[in-house]
């Protein structure tokens, strides 16, 4: 399998390595495979199974000796996914939210990368975090052998167990900081060390790279649990095999989603994707108008995750669509106005909005009818499909993807539902004896020397 970048009109042509070790494309655009292979035979495998079935068809200079190994390191030690009635709960990996179930992966698929390619460096993760990719990425990272990873967030922008799930992480080549600042000054402080080669050159031993979700690392693992979660759906009986179902999927950079689309690509019976958003609304605008515009106020929310303006993700399904010249225009015209359009309709997709009252009001009825507790990003997705149904009468069999633990989402919880969160997962309830082992806060401006100082 090779992969091109959306935005290359060349079609240049890198492996799944490469790629990786790429992350993002020179010109811009993020790799893409150029065919969706069909995966047969999924139903009644195990998690791990399903996940070598998968990625053995992508990542092609992979043996399925080592792919098999990295499954193991990154999955075995839980169980990935629990399906609770409608509920795909991809919560259960070690920082409770489900950008584990790949970042627990990714550190294994970016070393054997570099080896493949000759680069004999270790890399260096640089991330900036608003909460749940900073602490799935290190906890993923921790003591993998030739990588560090350094990660900044911003002081007081994140939960207190965000704060404590990065500031407890154990690990030789692990380092947190707080910045005074807000995440986009984090953001942008990153992103200028990643174009600053003058910099990177007094690190010779090192390559510097980045974890988030436009890499291919990130991605592809996802594909596995929109595949697994059917057939477990097949084995409980709630569906026969071979029938549509709909997944509703509570999004912010179109990651899970987009992965829920190539599992519908490569042959999973999938009928609708139904995109749940909160109010920072501007897929669900896309969706409905085929205009993207980020021109708009950024609002803080209860689902904190998908607060988030800019969908990075997006642009792997707009060149699905509308392939790659149109790609190009349309992302001059996002940097240049802050808004494109597409005229091609979207009908596997679906889309609803969800307020933070709405969200409050969807985790109170489901605790009273079912006494289940759904987190705020989960309970956004509960809501959407409630509306969705009513205005459509959808009767497709659906599944909804929950993206995190109530525990991790507390204050979120006791607002709707007082004090009923008496059983935390292990992963959190163990968090508050451990020692607090990264205490730094520093200025913006100093990252550089902080970075200097850890490496
Ligand atoms: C990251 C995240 C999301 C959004 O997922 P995307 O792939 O960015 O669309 C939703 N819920 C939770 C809890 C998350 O951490």
């Amino acid at each position: 399998m090779n992969y091109v970048s959306t935005r290359d009109i060349t079609g240049e042509k890198l492996t799944a390595s490469q790629a990786i070790v790429k992350g993002l494309a020179p010109d811009g655009g993020l790799y893409v495979p150029c065919d969706f292979p069909q995966l047969h035979n999924y139903i009644g495998n195990s998690y791990e199974e399903t996940a070598l079935n998968v990625l053995k068809l992508y990542l092609t200079d992979f043996t399925e000796a080592e792919l098999k190994e990295y499954i193991a390191l990154a999955y075995s030690e839980f169980l990935p996914i629990k399906i609770c009635n409608e509920y795909v709960e991809l919560f259960h990996g070690r920082t409770a939210a489900f950008k584990d179930m790949a970042l627990q992966l990714f550190p294994y698929l970016l070393t054997a990368s570099l080896r493949k390619n000759n680069v004999n460096k270790t890399a260096v993760i640089l991330t900036a975090t608003s909460g749940d990719t900073g602490s799935a990425v290190i906890s993923g990272m921790a003591d993998v052998p030739n990588t560090r990873a350094v990660v900044f967030y911003p002081e007081g922008g994140v939960s207190d167990i965000q704060k404590l799930q990065m500031s407890t992480q154990a690990g030789e080549n692990i380092k947190v900081f707080a910045i005074r600042g807000n995440f986009d000054d984090a953001q942008t402080a990153v992103k200028e060390v990643f174009e600053d080669r003058q910099f990177q050159s007094n690190f010779d031993d090192y390559i510097f790279t980045s974890a988030n979700s436009i890499n291919l690392a990130r991605l592809l693992p996802q594909i596995v649990y929109y595949f697994y979660s059917y057939s477990e759906w097949v084995k409980l009986g709630k569906i026969k095999e071979g029938e549509v179902v709909n997944y509703v999927v509570p999004t912010g950079n179109f990651g899970n989603i987009l992965a829920g689309y190539y599992a519908k690509k490569m042959g999973l019976p999938v009928n609708k994707l139904l995109c749940a958003t909160n109010s920072n609304n501007v897929l669900y605008d896309f969706i409905k108008t085929g205009t993207y515009d980020k021109n708009r106020e950024f609002a803080l929310t209860l689902s904190p995750s998908m607060d988030i303006l800019i969908s990075s993700n997006l642009e792997r399904f707009v060149y699905d669509l509308v392939g790659c010249e149109a790609v190009n225009e349309a992302y001059a015209s996002l940097k240049n106005t802050g808004v494109f359009s597409i005229t091609k309709p979207m009908s596997m997709l679906d889309t609803e909005m969800v307020s933070d009252e709405e969200t409050l009001q969807g985790i109170k009825k489901i605790y009273d009818s079912d006494a289940y507790i759904l987190d705020p990003h989960t309970a956004v997705g509960q809501v959407a499909y409630e509306k969705y149904k009513n205005r459509t009468g959808d009767n497709t069999p659906t599944m909804i993807m929950s993206t995190a633990s109530p525990y991790k989402f507390p204050d979120a919880v006791k607002s709707a539902l007082g004090n009923v969160l008496n059983n935390p997962p292990k992963s959190i309830s163990l968090l508050n004896g451990k020692p607090v082992l990264h205490k730094d806060v520093i200025d913006i401006q100093n990252i550089r020397e902080a970075i200097g100082d850890f490496l």
